[in-house]
Parts: structure tokens; sequence; C-alpha cells
């Protein structure tokens, strides 16, 4: 995982699991509906995104964290939803139109593909949720959720609540060329990244594009170096380059070389969690085993309320 989940997901589920009783999982079955030809970098990521969502803070005490393809009965739930959900509902969902657009290096035009969003359905729906934390992008996803759950409720009798959508708020966090930071873009610093790759990293970051000299005024308001700062660096060392910035009084070396410093720092605890974890995979899989049992046990209640519902 990287500084874009960890900014834009994890932070904000850690919050989120003070509030509520709270279920991740890792959603293998999906991963295959674009990894379909090379799908062994799935289960290779399974313990190590885990790893990842404890050394972050996520507490497997306090929520569950499974993996989907272990609990069968997302599989049934999927298909019995897939008898009425209208095909309509899924064409036009507009994140299924920008991933085919996106995804052009691999074919996608799949029958599993467009049946995502209903495999997600299922997904939430198993757990009978409330609510599901996701980026505005992914608030049609959940749109059809809320769809499906009405569609069973009044096809069937009421089974399962109509969950609403808990908005991420925005990180301001892209990657190192200011597109969105992601893995396929080349562009991403990760959790596992060592003070090296930090520091080589960090250098290659674009900043103000309008600062092509030292002697050049920049702008930290649209400077993706600063936002890091926001984030990681001392308040002082904020102002500082606030006001020393626009003035052409720091330049962009020295300030990404602080900005490195900062960034290792406060990666630090993290980092230093993942390595205690990785001496100790199998606490991680324990965790996992766990946590798929206790899935389990309510996926079980919950297919057999569906089944009774369907009459099947
Ligand atoms: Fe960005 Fe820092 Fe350079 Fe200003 S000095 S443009 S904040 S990297």
């Amino acid at each position: 995982m990287h500084l874009g989940h960890l900014h834009g997901a994890l932070l904000n589920w850690k919050r989120l699991q003070d509030r509520y009783r709270c279920f991740f999982f890792i959603a293998d079955w999906h991963a295959l509906t674009s990894e379909y030809v090379h799908p062994d970098i799935i289960r290779e990521s399974t313990y190590d995104i885990i790893t990842d969502w404890i050394s972050v803070g996520l507490d497997p005490e306090v929520s569950t964290f499974f993996v989907q393809s272990q609990i069968k009965e997302h599989a049934e739930l999927f298909l019995i939803f897939s008898m009425f959900t209208p095909l309509a509902w899924l064409e036009r969902n507009p994140t299924y139109k920008e991933q085919l657009a996106e995804l052009r290096q691999k074919d996608v035009y799949t029958y599993g593909f467009l049946g995502y969003p209903v495999l997600q359905a299922a997904d939430i729906l198993m757990y009978k949720a409330n609510g599901v934390p996701v980026g505005e992008d992914q608030a049609p996803h959940v749109e059809l959720t809320r769809e499906i759950a009405r569609r069973f409720n009044h096809l069937y009798g009421k089974v399962f609540p109509v969950p609403d959508v808990l908005l991420t708020p925005t990180s301001k966090i892209l990657g190192l060329d200011r597109r969105k930071m992601s893995k396929s873009y080349g562009n991403a610093i990760f959790l596992t990244d060592s003070d090296e790759e930090i520091d080589l990293k960090v250098s290659r970051m674009i900043t103000d594009p309008q600062r092509a000299r030292k002697s050049d005024p920049g702008d930290p308001a649209v400077c993706n170096v600063f936002s890091f700062h926001e984030i990681y660096s001392p308040p002082e060392t904020v102002e500082d380059i606030r006001r020393d910035c626009p003035l052409a009084a720091i330049g962009c070396v020295e300030c990404k070389r602080i900005m490195a410093a900062s960034l290792k720092q406060g990666l630090e605890p993290i980092r230093a969690r993942r390595r205690e974890l990785e001496s100790d995979m199998e606490r991680v899989k324990a965790v996992v085993a766990e946590g798929n049992a206790r899935s389990r046990a309510i996926a079980r209640e919950t297919m057999a309320q569906v089944r009774e519902a369907v009459k099947i």
C-alpha cells in the first residue's frame, strides 16, 4: 500500500473503527475481475495488505478482517442478486465506463467485470452494513447496492437495511508527478519504501510548475511537496516554508530534503510495526483465520434468512 491509500482510506478507517463495528476485507474475487490472466499476485498480496492494515493501526481486536473468497456465501448472495438486477443498472454505472477506459491494456469486457457492483452489493449487505466508507468516485456503486437492497426487500420481504455512504474526505496527497498516486502510474511512495527510496522519490517530485529557477517565487498552495509538509512537518517548519517559498528565500532542493526527513520520521512507527509483524507472519495468519470464522458465522445466518425469503 502507498501513501495515497494511507491518507485516502486507511487513516479514515482507523477513525471509523472507534465509532462503528467495522469489517475490512480483502476483495480477492474482485481483484480477479481485472487480474484473471495473472492471478498469482492476488494471493501474494493478501497477507501483505493485512500487514499494512495492522501496521497503520487498524486493530483486529476491535474490527474484523477477512478474505472474501474464504466466505463462499458471498458467491451465493451475488448469484441471487444477479437474478433480479437489471442490466441497465450496471451498464449506466459511471465508474464502469471510466474503468473500461482506464484499464485499456486489459480485456475487461467480461461478464464478471460488468457484474462487479453486484458482488460488491453482496459483500456489503451480507453483514447488513449501515454505512460504507468510500471516496466520491465509488458512491455510485453504493447507490447500486442501495437499489439492490430495496429491490430484494420489495420482492421477498425486508431482510436488508439500506446502507448509507460514509464519504471519505479527499486527500490532498498526490503522486510524484502530481497525478493521483497509483502503483500503475509509477508515482507512488510505498509504506514499505526504505529511507533511500524515499529520498530518491522525493527528489523527483514535481513542485510548483511555475517555479523554473531557484530565484523564481514559488506558491506552496499549488505544490505537492508542501501538502506533504502540512501533514508530516512540525507547524513552525510549515510556517517558515509558507513564508519563504513565495520570497524565493528557500530552494526546492532544500525544501524537499526537509520534507523527506519529516516523512521518514512520520512513517517510522508504521514501518517499525511492519518489521515486527513481518518477523511473525503466523500472527497475521491467525488474525485472518479468526476474522474469517467470525464473518462466516454472520454470513451463514444472513444466507439462512435469504434462502427463507426467496423460498429456495
Ligand atoms: Fe514547493 Fe517547497 Fe519548492 Fe516552494 S520551495 S515550490 S513549497 S518544494
